[in-house]
């Protein structure tokens, strides 16, 4: 069944009625990426670049991390690689750089927070992905995006790390893309006004189910109400969707949500063709979709939006898990 699977590698991942989904793949590593090309992505929909930062005891200067994201970026080849600046706080921890004591460490200091209060931190950051974009396509992307300040706050520091570069007479390229996590329901909220200000989106519904649903994703007490099929996760996607649509912006789904095969008629129903997952999911997803029919599974998603609860929508997605179409 593996080496069935593997065989698909080098298949574009495109229903029987010829919808092609983009399937890329979420990394921390240049290991992950050689796993997510061996299994066929095409590309990088997320680099997590917290593990750069973690066990070590000092913050990774910006030549040590244009070389792993230039690594990155020369192994993609030609597909895109999307970088997303520091996302730490919440559960993840950094030795050397204290975070405070915090009641709701998932509502406070954390990700694009961090780094726009951190500002020589985050241009160092931003200098290394740019020097990087020189050797390849490389896009940025900023997590945990609340408002419109904090997308044309972290832009001004782009916009100083290019000058930073340009002065240095060091090359990157000038036209790349900043796109930005939607995995807050206040960015789901103001979708429209953010798609103003960025040239892409990235559904990040790990977080978009925790906060939509106010059910924290590390705790077991709670784990059964983490559920992304709920009617409030699929409003906030639709809402998101419409609003990149309608600004001509692309929209891709980076959390585990995009690798769970049951959700694909919610994306064949919104019209969401770029998916991005743990590279261990390339090759089943991508099983599913060469045996789906577009049209139909278009229209169990449409159903899904007319019913009540997770369990009703549940049940209606395992009409199609069961029916191999
Ligand atoms: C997400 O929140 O869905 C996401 C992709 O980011 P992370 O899991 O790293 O928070
Ligand atoms: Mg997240």
């Amino acid at each position: 069944r593996k080496e069935q699977l593997q065989l698909l590698a080098s298949v574009e991942a495109v229903t029987k009625d010829g919808v092609h989904l983009r399937l890329a793949g979420n990394i921390s590593s240049v290991k992950d990426l050689k796993l997510a090309l061996k299994h066929g992505a095409e590309g990088v929909g997320l680099f997590r670049t917290e593990f750069l930062y973690m066990d070590r005891s000092t913050f990774p200067e910006e030549e040590e991390q244009y070389k792993v994201y230039r690594q990155v970026a020369e192994t993609a080849g030609a597909h895109p690689v999307v970088i997303r600046t520091l996302d730490i706080g919440g559960d993840k921890q950094l030795e050397y750089f204290s975070l405070p004591e915090e009641d709701n460490p998932f509502l406070g200091y954390r990700a694009i927070r961090i780094s726009l209060d951190r500002k020589e931190m985050f241009i160092t950051q931003l200098t290394a992905i740019l020097r990087a974009s020189a050797h390849g396509k490389v896009k940025i992307m900023y997590p945990m995006i609340s408002s419109v300040e904090e997308v044309r706050e972290a832009n001004q520091l782009l916009e100083e790390a290019k000058r930073g570069l340009h002065e240095r007479g060091i090359a990157y390229d000038s036209d790349i893309q900043v796109g930005i996590m939607i995995e807050v329901p206040a960015a789901a909220a103001i979708a429209d006004l953010l798609a103003a200000e960025a040239d892409f989106f990235s559904i990040g519904t790990n977080d978009l189910v925790q906060y939509v649903l106010a059910v924290d994703r590390m705790n077991e007490k709670i784990a059964h109400m983490y559920n992304p099929y709920h009617p409030a996760v699929l409003r906030a996607l639709r809402q998101t969707v419409l609003a990149a649509k309608e600004a001509g912006i692309p929209v891709s789904v980076c959390g585990e949500m995009a690798g769970d095969e049951k959700a694909i008629p919610i994306w064949n129903y919104l019209g969401v063709v770029d998916l991005s997952m743990s590279p261990q999911s390339l090759l089943r997803v991508k099983h599913r979709i060469l045996n789906t029919t577009a049209k139909e599974s278009q229209e169990i998603g449409a159903r899904c939006y007319c019913l009540s609860t997770s369990a009703e929508i549940e049940s209606e997605l395992a009409i199609f898990t069961e029916s191999g179409n």
